[in-house]
């Protein structure tokens, strides 16, 4: 299998290329990334078959459609995401098949409402988008955000993974490129296994962060899948 980490230094998104016997699958694509990711997946010899979204991102726009007009792959979003211009939308328990092997969907809410993460079909490896970070958790307080749900999805969803599972998030801000799930049971400040869901609350409640630069921007063009972006950069 091949696996690559792609990193966009202007958002400090994670994009993962998963490949099996000549198919390829891109988690979390950034516009300003795709004739990069293009030409790696050409150069790797690929045929890339979906685009997969973690949710409905607020601080970058989507590769979703100008990949598909590069390479003409198929998008698949969380049906929660409620986003138009999918080919397919993709509910807890799906598989994402590729090559011989494939990714399982599990619903993760609580960043936004549509949240997902993919596990690989052994449970090696999971990509939890801004569910789970490393050392750190995706903000609540926008997009059909709930402390409350997203407490709740890391213990039953991801917790609930073998110890030894790698977890790569959608971001990391401090150069970091993976954990596990035994590391954030240990080490997560907000949500390790002694935090209850009330301190975990009142943590998410009291973070004051500052509005998203670029939601008002992102979040509209990412529930087209980022086609109106498209159409945009290539006139
Ligand atoms: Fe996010």
């Amino acid at each position: 299998m091949i696996f690559r980490q792609l990193f966009d230094s202007g958002s400090s998104t994670y994009s993962y290329l998963l490949a099996d016997d000549g198919s390829a699958l891109l988690i979390d694509p950034v516009l300003e990334q795709a004739d990069r990711d293009a030409a790696l997946i050409g150069e790797l010899g690929l045929k890339l078959l979906w685009t997969l979204e973690t949710h409905v991102h607020a601080d970058h726009i989507t590769g979703a459609s100008i990949l598909k007009e590069l390479l003409g792959n198929r998008i698949a979003v969380s049906a929660a995401a409620n986003a138009t211009g999918a080919d397919r939308v993709l509910r807890d328990g799906d598989k994402i098949e590729f090559g011989n092997r494939f990714l399982e969907v599990r619903a993760t809410p609580g960043h936004t409402a549509g949240c997902l993460t993919y596990v690989l079909d052994d449970q090696t490896v999971a990509f939890t988008g801004d569910c789970l970070l490393i050392r750190g958790c995706g903000r609540t307080d926008f997009q059909g955000g709930s402390a409350m749900q997203l407490y709740r999805s890391i213990r039953e969803k991801i917790f609930t993974l073998p110890d030894d599972c790698l977890l790569y998030p959608g971001h990391d801000y401090r150069g970091l490129t993976a954990t596990s799930v035994r590391e954030e049971k240990s080490y997560n400040p907000r949500l390790g296994l002694p935090k209850t869901e009330a301190e975990f609350a009142h943590c998410m409640a009291n973070l004051n962060l500052a509005y998203p630069k670029k939601i008002d921007v992102a979040v509209p063009a990412n529930l087209s899948c980022g086609r109106e972006a498209r159409v945009e950069r290539s006139t």
